[in-house]
């Protein structure tokens, strides 16, 4: 393809770094689902209060927290990174003002990669003196990981790779895209 069409879905190109289509939303959906009934199921009968990770688990924290037919609450942190670079680099949280106390709570994140966001905010959750503490993601490097997390659901395992899409951005792009693309290294 001697050019770039943004609007043939199969590549998308954000500052001239091209993405592929990685993981279709037909499956993104499938994987939700299955994930739902994990958690309907393990959690019959119980309150369950979710804390989604902003920004990037909007779109997944919205798909799975619509098939949860559990009584639930829905609080939101925020672990926002210092750069717009495809690193992860210094982290800030903000759990302000969330009631924990003895509650089941369910994190919600888009994606682990080191797990260096998670294991700070299981800590921070922990002193609260939850209930119980679990996690759940879309999508999971285990390859990259440095810190050791016990994650109770994960939809997706993938490659070490940077990928965009269903919540998840490249500079603050491409977070809208319905399907996950990863980088496109062959054509850089
Ligand atoms: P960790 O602390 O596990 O290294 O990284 C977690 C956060 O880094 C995620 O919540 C996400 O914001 C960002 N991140 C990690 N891997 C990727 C990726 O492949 N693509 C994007 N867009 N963000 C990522």
């Amino acid at each position: 393809m001697g050019y770039i069409d943004n609007t043939n879905k199969e590549i998308y190109e954000i500052r001239n770094v091209r993405f592929k289509k990685y993981i279709s939303k037909e499956i993104i959906n499938q994987e939700v689902q299955k994930i739902a009934n994990r958690i309907n199921n393990d959690y019959a009968g119980q309150k369950v209060l979710f804390i989604v990770v902003l920004k990037g688990s909007i779109f997944f924290a919205s798909d799975l927290l619509r098939k949860i037919e559990l009584d639930c609450e829905i609080e939101t942190v925020r672990a926002s990174s210092y750069g717009d670079e495809m690193i992860n680099s210094k982290l800030r949280l903000s759990i302000e003002n969330i009631n924990m106390f003895n509650k089941n709570i369910i994190i919600v994140e888009d994606i682990v990669d080191t797990g260096n966001t998670l294991s700070e905010l299981v800590k921070r959750i922990q002193s609260e003196k939850p209930k119980s503490v679990e996690i759940v993601t879309f999508l999971s490097k285990p390859e990259k990981r440095e810190k050791p997390l016990d994650i109770k659901y994960v939809g997706i395992e993938i490659a070490p790779y940077f990928v965009i899409g269903y919540g998840l951005d490249y500079a603050e792009q491409g977070r809208n895209l319905p399907d996950i693309y990863i980088l496109d290294e062959e054509r850089q």
